[in-house]
């Protein structure tokens, strides 16, 4: 099975757009929504959906009233000013203290350092994870809950749950929306996959973003392919990034034209190949597509097909 995930480096590149697109052009493919802090791909392939899960993020801490002794030791040394002396009274002290959960960042120092073993570490819900079907294919897509910092445990697993769904449909390519950003939940992503489409755009931003994103794709060893998004709203810039994305090592594979059509397919909640496949954006990626899945059906590393040189 191959798996092939789309990461752009930072939001608004056009990303999910082309996974979108590309989730219909490809054959029969499983699909995964790594971005669980924005998920958007649900909103452009319409899922049905099959299943829902409550994802358990990490553990917190609680206090129990009834054993604390309000020594005051957790207060002192939370080093995230989560514990309040505000609790309710238990008989032997007046006020206890209290942990707010929306602050406590789970180190398990005040329950480590409780004497009267008053401090429970307990687990919390952080958010859920969905598998849904869409008429290009079964998507597994999550939300994680605000302020919750686990997004790359659940982000690897959404990734369990795509294989495992693919597996179970006999789908032979998961697509994968990546997050933002090059941080843990991009990293988590990245893992055991097979390529990475960059998805940029002609800016200086995207110039600087597309190139972590490749230091990071050679740091794993991944095949690296790049498009740029808009391209000819700058030219000069383009070529530019063409030039740096194969010093980088990585391979050129598309540009796609600004067309307005591809905000009024997300305003219809469509892929653009779908919406217009006859527009300009709709063809580059069309074009596009063609140059990567030449390269997701033969091994990457000894047939990679770059777009000629411009
Ligand atoms: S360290 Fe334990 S006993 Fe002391 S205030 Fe905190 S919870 Fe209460
Ligand atoms: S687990 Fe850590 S962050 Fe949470 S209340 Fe205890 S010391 Fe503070």
């Amino acid at each position: 099975m191959k798996e092939l995930v789309v990461l752009s480096g930072k939001g608004g590149t056009g990303k999910t757009s082309v996974t979108a697109s590309l989730a219909a052009l490809a054959e029969q493919p499983a699909l995964a929504d790594c971005d669980v802090d924005a998920s958007n791909l649900p909103l452009v392939l319409d899922p049905r959906l099959r299943r829902r899960e409550t994802f358990i993020g990490g553990l917190r801490a609680r206090i129990k009233p009834g054993l604390c002794t309000a020594c005051g030791k957790c207060e002192e040394l939370c080093r995230f000013d989560a514990i309040f002396f505000d609790g309710p009274g238990n008989g032997r002290v007046p006020r206890t203290f209290r942990v707010d959960p929306s602050a406590c960042e789970g180190c398990g120092v005040c329950a480590h350092f409780c004497v009267e073993k008053a401090v429970e570490m307990a687990p919390t819900e952080g958010g859920e994870w969905f598998v849904s079907d869409t008429r290009f294919g079964p998507l597994v897509h999550a939300r994680l809950q605000p302020g919750q910092g686990n997004s790359g445990k659940l982000v690897a697993l959404v990734r369990e749950q795509a294989r495992h769904t693919a597996q179970e449909a006999g789908r032979r390519l998961i697509l994968i929306d990546g997050p933002p950003g090059i941080g843990c939940p991009v990293m988590a992503s990245l893992t055991g996959v097979s390529m990475l489409l960059a998805v940029t755009e002609p800016t200086p931003s995207g110039e600087h973003d597309l190139e972590r994103v490749l230091a990071l794709a050679r740091h794993f060893e991944i095949p690296a392919f790049v498009c740029v998004n808009k391209h000819d709203l700058n030219l000069p810039m383009t070529a530019r990034i063409e030039r740096s994305a194969a010093e980088l090592g990585a391979t050129v594979v598309g540009r796609i034209p600004y067309d307005s059509a591809v905000t009024s397919a997300q305003r219809q909640g469509r892929p653009v190949v779908e919406y217009g496949p006859d527009g300009p954006a709709a063809q580059a990626i069309i074009q596009l597509w063609k140059n990567l899945s030449a390269n997701i059906t033969n091994p990457v590393s000894d047939h990679c097909q770059p777009v000629s040189a411009r």
